[in-house]
């Protein structure tokens, strides 16, 4: 086999709907319908990453009411259902100030290939959902900004994770009132600082191509600045389905090859090897009319 990888390590088994139960989520069955997705995608490193308030043991980290709402699942059975598969086994954590010993004893204890690291919340608001919004009228969101990217440096220095997720989160939306009024990239400083210093991998994440500023994380500016650093990255789409999985990976790779990107992170019982990017196969260009077409993904 060729020493030439292409990842995607941060993909959601579980889908968004509240109501289903993890046993018909957490199987072989829906580990295979990925893989089949990673294969017609042409990816070559397939891990999960399951958000951690999905699972009940978060609640001794952190306690809000969007995670009393969504925190019903059993780690255990998680870890155990992708240990036994071809995956990798993996989990987005959330940087949560002050409860780091907490979330080191629920990230730290398990056989996780790699730990995702991301930063949804600012204090008890929410950066990325309607539900528990930061963005209201009374907030400036220059300050919204500055603060999300001093709370990432703070995930990246915290030496709870091995990749920095959708770095840039805080440009989700894309419209007027959620974006700066100034250019960015002083906001980015600490960050970047951060990441040089942690030598945590930085995601670059294809889902942003998905959402209202329609954009890969990270901004190209902030790309430069990480390429500038030293920094290493990791590719991932965030898929929450199997047919997002690599999704519009021609536009990720080409992203990376302008920054001069050559390698990408993989990662194995949170040890990280740098492999050489693989070469997509045929890009299905099916999938890509269907989500380009701002749809949700039907089987093929
Ligand atoms: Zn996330
Ligand atoms: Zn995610």
């Amino acid at each position: 086999m060729s020493n030439e990888a292409i990842t995607d390590y941060h993909l959601h088994l579980r889908g968004d709907d509240l109501g289903a139960r993890a046993d018909e989520y957490f199987t072989a069955e829906n580990i295979e319908r990925y893989l089949e997705g990673a294969r017609a995608a042409g990816v070559t490193d397939l891990g999960c990453a399951e958000h951690m308030y999905r699972f009940t043991e978060a609640l001794t980290v952190w306690r809000h009411p969007f995670w009393d709402e969504w925190a019903i699942d059993d780690i255990d059975q998680y870890v155990e259902v992708v240990k036994a598969s071809p995956i990798k086994l993996g989990i987005e954590g959330d940087f949560i100030a002050g409860a780091e010993e907490k979330l080191e004893a629920m990230l730290g204890s398990r056989p996780f290939d790699y730990v995702v690291g991301s930063v949804h919340f600012l204090g008890d608001r929410s950066l990325d959902t309607e539900e528990y919004t930061i963005w209201d009228e009374a907030r400036d969101p220059d300050d919204i900004w500055r603060r999300y990217f001093e709370t990432l440096a703070d995930a990246a220095r915290s030496g709870l994770f091995d990749i920095l997720a959708h770095p840039d989160l805080v440009k989700v939306w894309g419209r007027a009132g959620r974006l700066p009024s100034v250019d960015p990239r002083k906001m980015y400083e600490p960050a970047i600082e951060a990441i040089a210093e942690s030598d945590i991998a930085v995601e670059v994440s294809t889902a942003g191509l998905r959402k209202g500023v329609g954009e890969i994380y990270p901004s190209p500016a902030f790309m430069e600045m990480c390429v500038e650093a030293g920094a290493t990255f990791a590719l991932s789409s965030d898929a929450h389905e199997p047919a997002q999985i690599g999704f519009r990976y021609e536009d990720g790779l080409e992203f990376l090859a302008r920054h001069g990107v050559t390698e990408i992170a993989t990662f194995e019982g949170r040890e990280r090897t740098s492999r050489p990017i693989g070469v997509l196969g045929t890009p299905n260009t099916q999938r890509k009319s269907i989500f380009g077409a701002g749809e949700a993904p039907g089987e093929q």
